[in-house]
């Protein structure tokens, strides 16, 4: 059998990252896979505003970097590779990369984030690609002065639409209740930008287009007395409806509530499998910020270290 992991961390974003600092800080020789979106979500978003340490903001890209680097400077081995395949129900623990490599691990650290959520309308996949994204950091470039809607009322989807504005010439903000979710500065921002057009109770039931996205079939107040179609001209639609988590390739052997969030044991990042922990947006329906995914990156790996000092005095 080839070398033993003592600590596998899978996932490079600010959880995984952060994990991987301190394992290898704490002589775990951690080995991170990267995934298929190595940095995670903050690559895609604009600045960051509110992660400490940064008085005047930083690029997410710029930030996931900077983590990385520090994970680097103590010697994690960082790869790149997509885990395909987990068998937690040996020892150590056998995990795919890619469908083709299986490493053999003693700890395990999930930590594979969350990603974008879709409306689950036909035509996002026929115009995927010719229109629709889900990420306006990605793709906005190419609406430079065209008409887009975001879709959601969150903090994401505010500040897509702000960046957006800043690129388009007209932004629809289409949001499903009669208010915004978002916190009371990204509303502030939204509602002090010119072209930016909020549609309060809107919901899209469609889009159309003969070679690319020209626009979307929306109603107002749907099922209700007054509801109302309607259609906008766009050439981009962004979806910014929040994420679920990416925890399907480690089901059914890890628990997860009904959204696949994965569960961990109160106060601790431990999942129900012993040697397997959890951290950052892949168990975290609530909070799902940078600085918490890294800080229970954090715990995941002093609780590896914990359970393996555990089994040694055992031994
Ligand atoms: P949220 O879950 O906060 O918001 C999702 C939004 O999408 C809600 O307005 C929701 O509507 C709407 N939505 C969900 N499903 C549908 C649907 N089927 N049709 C139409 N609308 C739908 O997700 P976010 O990604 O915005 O934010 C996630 C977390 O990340 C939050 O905690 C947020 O604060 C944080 N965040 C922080 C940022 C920052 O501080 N700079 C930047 C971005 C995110 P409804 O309200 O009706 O449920």
């Amino acid at each position: 059998m080839q070398n033993i992991i003592k600590c596998l961390i899978i996932g490079g974003g600010p959880a995984g990252y952060t994990a991987a600092i301190y394992a290898a800080r704490a002589n775990m020789n951690p080995v991170l896979y990267e995934g298929v979106q190595p940095g995670g979500q903050l690559t895609q978003t604009t600045e960051v505003e509110n992660f400490p340490g940064y008085p005047q903001g930083v690029e997410g890209f710029q930030m996931m970097e900077d983590i990385k680097n520090q994970a680097i400077r103590f010697e994690a081995d960082i790869r790149s590779g997509v885990v395909t395949k987990a068998d937690f129900s040996i020892r150590p623990f056998a995990v795919e990369i890619d469908g083709k490599d299986t490493v053999f691990a003693e700890t395990v650290i999930i930590a594979t984030g969350a990603s974008a959520k879709y409306l689950g309308l036909a035509d996002e996949k026929k115009y995927n690609g010719k229109g629709v994204s889900a990420c306006a950091t990605c793709d906005g470039f190419f609406y430079r002065k065209k008409r887009v809607a975001v879709v959601g009322g969150g903090d994401t989807a505010c500040e897509e639409a702000v960046y957006l504005a800043g690129l388009a010439e007209k932004v629809y903000l289409i949001v499903r209740k009669p208010f915004l979710r978002a916190s009371k500065i990204m509303q502030e921002r939204v509602f002090d930008t010119k072209n930016i057009e909020v549609l309060f109770e809107h919901q899209t039931l469609g889009l159309f287009g003969e070679k690319k996205v020209e626009g979307a079939n929306i109603v107002f107040r749907k099922g209700g007395a007054d509801e109302k179609e309607a259609k906008i001209a766009i050439d981009g639609f962004f979806l910014a409806i929040g994420h679920h988590p990416n925890s399907e390739v480690f089901k059914p052997l890890i628990e997860t509530d009904e959204t696949g969030y994965i569960l961990t044991k109160q106060h601790s990042q431990h999942t129900n499998i012993e040697g397997v922990f959890a951290a950052g947006d892949v168990a975290d329906p609530h909070y799902r910020q940078a600085v918490t995914a890294a800080a229970s990156g954090c715990r995941a790996a002093i609780d590896a270290e914990k359970f393996l000092k555990n089994i040694e005095c055992k031994n």
